[in-house]
This record gives C-alpha cells, structure tokens and sequence, in this order.
C-alpha cells in the first residue's frame, strides 16, 4: 500500500507542475551531487520535455508493489484431463523460420508443421504487441478491449497516456507533517477491457497458468498461476530507468531517454557515488527545480578499481560483489528507505563495469521490483514470487526487460547487449522450465520476448539492405537466427507432451520487417497544412505537443500509428465538426497515400486503415480516426509518436533499434504452428481465444469475434 502510494504521490507531482517549466528545463545542466562527490547531470530532455517525468505523468512509475495482501487463489482440483499449450513467442516473423525450417536448423519446429498447420496468423492493426495480445487475451479487437497503441492520449488534455495501466488516488491519506501514509484504496489499475479469456476456464475449476503475457500488469488474479508481462514498471519508472556511471567528462548524452547518467570522480583508484531509486512519495516533495533528484531515494556506493586484475570491488549496503570487466554481475539486491523503519522498497539491479581505465565506466540495469517482497502486482499467488526465487533465483519483472534504450544511446554496445540478452534468455528458459515441472492440466501460456526485442535490436545486424547495416557488429548477423534455433529446443520441450488430450499452439502477435527510414508523421501535418504551431514556435528546431495550436490543427499523430482528427466535441480543443470527419479521412488519406520518398524512390506509407471500416465495440470512438500502416523499411518517428514535429519528414533512422511491426498489418502478419491441422484459411489471433476455449468444451462468449481454427467456417 505504502508503495502504491509513490506511484500517485508522483503522478499528483508532475500533473501539478506546469509544461513550461518542462520545457524550460536547461538540457544537460550539471547538477549538484547528490551525495559525496559525484556530480547528476540530468537525463535530459527529447522534444524539450523530460522524458522521466512526462512518463510518469502520463503512466505513473514505478514500485506498484505490494504491501496490500493478497487475493485469495482460485485454484482447486482441476476438472479436466485435457491440456492447451501455448508458446507465445513475441514478434516470431513467418519468412524467418520458414527460413530456418528450410535451413533444417528447426526440426522440432518441423515436426509440429507436419504434424498439424503451419501459417502466418493475422494481426490487429496497430501490429502492436500490447494491442494483439490484448485481442487474444480478451478475443475482442482493438475496439473492444480499448488498448490501441502503446501510448494513446486524453482526448481532453491531448497529453499522451500509457496505454497499459494508470493510477489511482488513495481513497483515504493519513498525514502527519510531511508524511503521508495512504490508509486504504489507490494504486495501478489495468485499463484493458472486457474478460481474460483464461477466467472462463478458473471459473470451471480448469487450471490456467498464464506466464508473463503482455498487457497483464497488474496481474490479473483470475488466473491460478500468473507472472505479470509488458506494462510491468521498475521502481522508478514505467519504461524503466538504468543508470549510467562515468568519470569521463567529454561523454556526452544530450537528449537521452530512458537512464541517468552520473558524472563521478576517481581518487585513489576509489569511485564513490549513489544508486538512484524511485522518488519519495511518503513525503512531501521538495521544489526540485536545483536538483531534480532531491526527492529521489538514493543508496550510497563504493567502487575500488583493480586494473591489474581487470576487475571492480563494489561495496553496497553491506555487500561485497567481485566485478569482472565486461561481465554482468548476479542480480545484486537492494533496498531503498522511504521511512525509517516503516517503509522500504526492495529492487534488483545487475551491473556492468564497461571500463576501469583510464575512465571508470559503470551500467547498472533498471532496478527491477523484487517479486518476493512485492509479489502484489507482479506475480500471482503472492507466495508464487518466493517459490520462483528458490528456484532460480532474482528474476526480470521489468515488463520488457532488456535495455534497448542503452543499447540506442550507445550506453551499452552491440555486445554488451547481446550479453544481456542472453541472461534474459537463459532465465526465461529457466523460468519455463520450473514451471514447465509443475504444470499438470488445463492451459499453459508461456511468453517469450527475446524473439521481439531482439529482433528490434539486431536487425540491421542481419539485413544487409539496412542503411546503416555496416555500423553494426558483424559478428552478430546470426544472431536472431541462431536466437529462433534456440525457440526450436523450447519446442522440442514441449512437444513430446502432445497427445489425444494435449493441442500444442505456437504463436506471435506480429512478424518482424526492416526499419532504416523514419518518416515523422506530424512535421508531414506541419508542411501540408493539416497541424499548426503556435506563433514563435515556428523558428524551434524541433516542437513538442506544447507547441501545437489546437485551434487551427485538424489532424495530429500520437502513438506509433495513430492518425487523430481534432474533433469538436471530443477533443479539449477540437475544431472538425463531426459531420466533417468522413471527408477529411478520405482526404487525409488519399494525401498519405501518394507520399513518395525522393531518396529511394519509394512510398512510405503502404495503407492508411480507416478506423470505422475495421472495428466495431465501445472504444470505437476513441480511437484515432485512422491507422498508419507503413511500407516495411519505414516508420513513425520515435519524436512524432510523442507528438513532435521537427526540420525533415523523411530520414534515416540512426538507432540499434533497426527491425519494427507498426507497418500496414497485412505486410507483418504473426505465425501460427498447430499440432492439430486447422481448418481456417485465414487464421486471425482473435481466433485462439475461442479455439482454446473450444478445446476445452466452452462455447464462445459473446465478447468474442473469432471461430475455433478447427471448424470450418
Ligand atoms: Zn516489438
């Protein structure tokens, strides 16, 4: 409860804080130290906006840990012999392990296609993962369930808001001087709708063992095993927040998102600096505007460098950790106090030391929330997060768990990242395997994000068309291959289990294409006339959301596909007059469509989807008016999905992050592998819900939109 309490003490703080002031902020202001001698310079600003706070404006952060009990369990004696087997594996792309299937590096992959089916599974337009997950998790689409990009917006504020979860108030607030202690209610709350196909199995006493599937955050307690998936924050942050140590002072991370960076001093060969945790929220928050972590609870630590050994002795909280150069170290707890004695929050970090000399170079990953004093939230039962840690130990609750920021802003490089992402593997697989040994009947759906993160990282790695292919380290080309070799064990784990009573499903949300071009949605609404920019604004490099003049902008992007007309009586400052809206989608869109690329000679957008021709439900009309689907090769630029507008409309993309899906879904369909040959010609993932239902003799409820893949429709 207490530490429910942050995420809104934090929420009620950024909200009250005027945008100016963001956008005012000095980028790359050396702060004073928080403690000793190390000196915080603030992790800047993108679009003039921090990013830190403007996410936790938007989604709260962090720590939705549980001090609040928990849920009573809904298991019991199952009463079914039968069993559905899901391997979610996020982002599996289609041509690629045909490919591999071809190369004979995928037998077992093989074996289940001869088995049964093998086909490429339709998608939901945005091809996005918290939207097609939540499709199958629910069987409805986007208009039902309500989660249609990562990032949506109030349509009041405009201000973009994390799709996945927000936060509540506390109901009641005890406070004493400036300590505030929430005494009942408040905390995240998932903001998809409609009813987890998975409860329609509990509430038939059939076991369901739901690991790590996006959207699921918090945890959904109508499950009888669950682990919480994308969505899940670290302590301090929604998207999580690493931390970045270095004595070089000439390293510059002018607009970086997503970590801090810290500059620290070395003396005699002594490092001393602060691991930052999340801010305060038991107490009144102090004016910020000298040091923007003053709220910030901070662990102080020491680092002794040992050149000759090419090693790092780490003292923290009465821990001694042995740092190898170049290797990750175990998961490290620690613990930040918010009161004395009263409250803690516990979290675990792994480090990296990059560097000893002539610079001191130290990564600490996002502070992921420790499941076993904070189950609540994260895992479900609240026992189950302890059960785990015997077995493997500290795990990744972080939603989407490796650093893909670090690896953009070139904290960590190509290997270092690759590292990590092998121990995110390696404890998935361990992850599997102890609950694999339990499972008995009913469902297991068990989630792999590697397949999608990686695939986002490495692309450019493999794809010799990528622009800036040779930027990349070759000797990871093979990576995302040999990472599908590495699915083909888990299946052949999984495979020896089918049987008469036992459907084995193997899907993904959406395949995987190139992402070398950008394309910034709103500065092409800036030129064409259709978005406008306050007066003065016009001369800013780059604009943030703050800078748009409501009152003469029709159309606006935010989100990855999202194409929103401002209309009247909907939006805060809206000017389309509804009977208006058909026409200016029809215009709008017939202008997108014959955008060319004058570089490639290319259009980069292949299709703009009209909302009211695809989906129908209650969240219809909140929706964007239109979809963007882009042209593989192309996207929505990571600022124009935060509503900024800047000098190009087209440009190359300079980030790790080289492989995207937000194209037209049609050109990123998902994939299906079935042990039983299905009946559909043109299977879709609002489809599995039912099919899985089917199975297991439960008619299709009537939120649901798919036919089982079985029968023939
Ligand atoms: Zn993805």
């Amino acid at each position: 409860m207490l530490l429910r309490f942050i995420l809104i003490r934090l929420r009620a703080r950024n909200i009250l804080r005027p945008a100016r002031v963001l956008v005012e902020t000095p980028e790359n202001e050396t702060k004073p130290g928080v403690r000793g001698d190390s000196r915080v310079k603030r992790d800047n600003n993108l679009s003039g906006v921090d990013r830190r706070d403007f996410i936790r404006m938007l989604s709260g952060s962090a720590a939705a840990a549980g001090m609040a009990g928990v849920s009573a369990g809904c298991a019991g004696g199952s009463t079914t012999d039968k069993r559905v087997i899901v391997l979610g594996l996020d982002g599996m792309d289609p041509t690629l392990i045909r490919a591999l299937i071809d190369m004979g590096r995928a037998p077992n992959f093989k074996k289940l296609a001869e088995m049964g089916s093998f086909s490429k599974l339709g998608t939901t337009m945005p091809a996005l993962s918290p939207v097609a997950w939540s499709s199958f998790i629910t069987g409805m689409s986007p208009g039902g369930h309500g989660i249609t990009d990562f990032v949506v917006r109030d349509p009041k504020t405009y201000m973009p808001v994390f799709s996945i979860f927000e936060n509540t108030e506390p109901d009641v607030v005890f406070s004493v001087g400036d300590v505030h202690l929430p005494i009942k209610g408040g905390g995240p709350v998932n903001r998809r709708h409609g009813t987890p196909f998975w409860s329609y199995l509990t509430e038939r006493g059939i076991p369901a063992w739901v690991s790590k599937i996006p959207t699921n955050y918090p945890v959904d307690d109508t499950a009888t095993v669950a682990i919480s998936g994308m969505g899940t924050p670290d302590l301090a942050d929604a998207y999580g927040l690493f931390s970045y140590f270095t004595s070089d002072p000439f390293e510059d991370y002018k607009g970086m998102e997503g970590g801090t960076v810290q500059y620290v001093d070395i003396n005699d060969d002594v490092v001393h600096a602060n691991l930052l945790g999340p801010v305060n929220g038991l107490k009144t928050l102090q004016d910020d505007s000298r040091d923007p972590y003053i709220n910030t609870t901070k662990i102080p630590f020491t680092a002794y460098l040992d050149a000759q050994a090419d090693g790092v002795r780490l003292d923290i909280q009465g821990q001694t950790i042995l740092l190898k150069r170049g290797q990750y170290s175990p998961w490290v707890s620690v613990e930040f106090e918010l009161l004395p004695i009263v409250g803690t929050v516990r979290g675990n970090a792994r480090f990296l030391v990059k560097e000893i000399g002539p610079h001191f170079k130290l990564y600490v990953t996002p502070i992921n929330i420790d499941p076993v004093q904070q189950p609540d939230g994260v895992v479900y039962p609240a026992e189950l997060g302890a059960e785990i840690a015997r077995d493997i130990g500290a795990f990744w609750t972080k939603g989407l768990p490796c650093d893909t920021k670090a690896f953009d802003y070139k904290v960590l490089n190509d290997e270092e990242y690759v590292g990590q992402a092998e121990l995110v593997l390696k404890e998935r697989m361990a992850l599997f395997d102890h609950l694999w040994s339990r499972f008995d009947t009913g469902l297991f759906y068990f989630y792999v994000s590697s397949t999608d993160q990686d695939a986002h990282m490495m692309w450019r790695n493999m794809d010799e068309t990528h622009p800036l292919h040779s930027e990349a380290d070759p000797r990871f080309a093979g990576y995302i291959m040999d990472l599908y070799a590495e699915m083909d064990k888990l299946v052949g784990k999984v495979l020896p289990a089918v049987d008469d009573n036992t459907l084995l499903l193997i899907c993904s949300d959406h395949g995987f294409a190139q992402f070398g071009r950008q394309f910034h949605l709103n500065t092409w609404l800036r030129d064409n006339g259709w978005l406008a920019v306050k007066p003065g604004a016009e001369k800013k490099p780059e604009t943030s959301i703050f800078d748009i003049d409501w009152s003469k902008t029709a159309a606006y992007g935010i989100g990855f596909n999202a194409l929103y007309l401002n209309l009247k009586g909907r939006e805060g400052e809206g000017i389309i007059e509804p009977d208006k809206a058909g026409e200016m989608t029809t215009k709008l869109k017939r202008e997108l469509h014959s955008v060319v690329d004058g570089e490639t000679g290319k259009k980069p957008i292949a299709k703009v989807y009209d909302r009211d021709e695809m989906y129908t439900g209650p969240k219809v009309g909140e929706m964007a008016e239109m979809l963007v689907g882009y042209t593989p090769g192309y996207r929505n630029s990571s600022t124009s999905f935060m509503g900024a507008t800047g000098s190009e409309i087209i440009n190359l993309n300079p980030w790790a992050w080289s492989g995207d899906h937000s194209m037209a879904k049609d050109l990123v369909p998902g994939t299906l592998f079935s042990s039983r040959r299905i009946n559909a010609k043109n299977p879709d993932i609002l489809d599995l819900p039912v099919t899985i239902l089917d199975w297991f003799g439960i008619e299709k409820p009537s939120q649901m939109e798919g036919s089982s893949i079985f029968r023939t429709s």
